[in-house]
């Protein structure tokens, strides 16, 4: 059995997936890798260069010219997440509300998809990765030793993504926040490729009434059934 495992964990906005991801992969000693920030990163770029969010080719022909790197800086116990487009840091550029809003479209793109894809297939070659999105048990690693499909209620999920707008110092009103994510669902869900769907062997996990500590520990314990072992610094790989 592998002992660096690869974990997929899936899920709508504001279900707690990147939260419980880093959890999880800090937990695990593991890779954290956030799919949504690599679309983020490419939706960036496109507005930044004036190319329309409907328009494939353009979005194909630019990915096909983008690189996107993760990277990881230990703070204390944290570890926080770095993305890099083309070069540059831009993780603080791509939470803004303008990219939010864009995304879905970005990220509803053939062209686009095949690319990530193809990019995160390679960065979880060597297991030991939790990796968080819409398509990862589906698509990215449908043979994942663990897949995971987060949810909670839209009222929650707005109220999670308000809070942590605050904190940012963002104002914003919640039905705005709760009406935008209910926009995304439907067209992360409808969308013709890779959909927004549960993989039929993903664990299921209402987060609603759960604190992200009990959804963290439940996922670890799940992974640990599936082979993972907490790895204490030396990589077996
Ligand atoms: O996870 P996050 O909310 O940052 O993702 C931003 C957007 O990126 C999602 O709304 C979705 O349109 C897209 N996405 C995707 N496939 C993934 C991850 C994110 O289509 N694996």
């Amino acid at each position: 059995m592998v002992s660096r495992i690869r974990i997929a964990l899936d899920g709508p906005a504001g279900s707690g997936k990147s939260t419980v991801a880093k959890g999880v992969a800090q937990k695990l000693n593991y890779i954290y890798i956030d799919t949504g920030a690599m679309y983020r990163a490419v939706t960036l770029k496109a507005l930044e260069n004036h190319i329309p969010v409907d328009d494939p080719e353009k979005l194909t022909r630019m990915v096909q010219d983008t690189e996107i790197d993760l990277s990881y800086e230990r703070k204390g116990d944290q570890s926080v997440l770095h993305v890099f487009l083309d070069g540059r840091d831009v993780s603080e550029a791509i939470r803004g509300l303008e990219v939010t809003a864009n995304v879905s479209p970005v990220a509803a793109v053939a062209g686009v998809r095949q690319a990530l894809v193809a990019m995160q297939r390679k960065m979880a070659e060597k297991g030991g990765v939790v990796m968080d999105g819409r398509d990862i048990g589906t698509v990215v690693l449908p043979q994942a030793e663990l897949k995971v499909f987060l949810t909670a209620s839209v009222a929650e999920r707005g109220r999670r993504r308000w809070l942590e707008l605050r904190e940012k110092n963002i104002e914003v009103d919640l039905a705005e926040i709760i009406e935008q994510i209910e926009k995304r669902d439907y067209y992360d869900s409808h969308r013709e490729v890779d959909p927004l769907r549960r993989a039929e062997d993903a664990v299921l996990v209402d987060t609603t009434d759960m604190t992200k500590e009990e959804v963290i520990d439940y996922i670890v314990k799940l992974a640990l059934e599936r082979g993972a072992r907490i790895e204490t610094g030396c990589s077996d790989t």
